[in-house]
């Protein structure tokens, strides 16, 4: 294979996306499989880990299953992978129901938190590893590593110990210890959890290539909102031991089905009160007013619950409109109209953080917006300012 031509450019060189489908083919000859979970319940003792999931994963795709600390993300992946027992339920990879399988039998393979490669060991031993743990004879072994490494662009690595490579040849050397096996599935530990910023950017970005690249399912944890936004075909959003949205990151962007998902994601403002009134849409969606105490109506559109009844709705901080306070404006419309103190202000590279407070409500709101644009806006610290949004732009949140 061409990977370390000498006349290549060095961004070529890195890349593992010059390896060829049909060599990909004969490597990976199982291909990818789905994996569905139905049911499935982990306590340890009274505890409950995770409660009655359900999730099907399509073969060949990226997910990532996102949550903050301690919602299950890890104690469900180990569970598809065989490293832990379930309590109930069924989970199958394929068509083939491996509740009883160990993990060796699953055609499952992980890769670590800091890629967890044997240090003692060169790259070529590393890659062997789990040959000789499935008891490969030799021959095989060696034709086996050889291929992979070629595959990843790393054959002129393979007597190096991990200390002598870069932080992306290291992932992509796990990456390859991780496929040598022929997984249908391959499971990630929070992977990129422990590099630094710039590095993670690159890697992830190299993950999804080498994922689209070889076709596998990869099912990985992170607590990161925008890895995942950044890999994933589906994003599986947790909480306390249960699956609060499953959605693909644009769905999830623009349509939060929760409190939870809205506040975790993307730093949502929510505001909470009663339904007064629902009107259809044209578009099958409902315009939904909410009376919020201190503030007055606020206008989202979603699928509404009964008149009456407490709800939530939220608006992306990006999707705020802020201009000088106007106080004709407010007594001559007053939905999704909102006064506020400006009380921070954080710069944050393109984009501008401004943090308000609502003194009506004592409400913290978040307003987004493009460093030249807020430039130019003249507004500062400490004034006084309206904020508007439009009813589509604000999603209704049922609790
Ligand atoms: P993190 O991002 O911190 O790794 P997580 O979402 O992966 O968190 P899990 O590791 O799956 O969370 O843990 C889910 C819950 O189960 C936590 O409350 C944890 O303390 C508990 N837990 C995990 N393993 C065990 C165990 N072996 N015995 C008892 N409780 C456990």
């Amino acid at each position: 294979m061409a990977l370390d031509a000498p006349n290549m450019t060095p961004a070529q060189a890195s890349s593992p996306q010059l390896a060829k489908q049909d060599d990909i083919q004969q490597v990976l000859s199982q291909g990818a499989a789905g994996v569905s979970l139905q049911s499935v319940t982990k306590q340890y003792g009274q505890f409950t880990a995770v409660e009655n999931l359900f999730l099907d994963i399509p073969p060949g795709s990226y997910c990532c299953l996102l949550g903050p600390s301690g919602c299950g993300k890890t104690t469900t992946l180990r569970m598809i992978a065989g490293h832990e027992t379930i309590t109930s339920g069924d989970i199958y990879i394929g068509d083939r129901r491996v509740n009883e399988l160990p993990p060796a039998k699953r055609n499952t393979a992980m890769m670590f938190q800091n890629y967890a490669l044997f240090p003692h060991k060169t790259v070529w031993q590393n890659v062997e590893f789990g040959l000789r743990m499935h008891k490969v004879p030799k021959a095989e072994r060696r034709q086996r590593v050889g291929e992979i490494l070629e595959l990843v662009g790393l054959s002129h690595t393979s007597d190096r110990k991990p200390d002598q490579l870069s932080g992306g040849q290291q992932q992509r050397i796990a990456l390859a210890r991780a496929l040598v096996t022929r997984p249908q599935v391959l499971m990630l530990d929070e992977p990129l959890s422990a590099l630094d910023e710039n590095l993670r950017v690159r890697m992830r970005s190299e993950l999804r290539n080498i994922q689209k690249q070889f076709g596998l399912t990869f099912i990985q944890v992170t607590h990161h909102v925008e890895e995942a936004f950044s890999l994933s075909d589906q994003i599986v959003v947790m909480d306390h031991g249960h699956i609060d949205q499953v959605a693909t990151p644009s769905e999830l962007f623009d349509a939060p089905a929760s409190q939870f998902v809205a506040k975790f994601i993307g730093d949502n403002n929510i505001f909470e009160g009663q339904v007064t009134k629902a009107v259809p849409d044209s578009d099958g969606l409902e315009l939904i007013e909410l009376a919020v105490e201190g503030l007055g109506s606020v206008f989202s559109r979603g699928h509404a619950v009964p008149v009456g009844q407490t709800a939530a709705c939220s608006v992306r901080p990006d999707l705020l409109m802020i201009v000088a306070h106007d106080t004709e404006g407010t007594s001559s419309s007053p939905a999704n109209h909102l006064p506020a103190r400006i009380v921070d202000v954080e710069l944050t590279g393109y984009v501008t953080r401004v943090s308000l407070l609502a003194e009506a409500t004592g409400q913290e709101l978040l307003y987004k917006v493009r460093t030249v644009e807020w430039s130019q806006s003249g507004l500062s610290e400490g004034q006084v300012v309206t904020l508007r949004w439009a009813a589509r732009d604000c999603v209704f949140l049922p609790y």
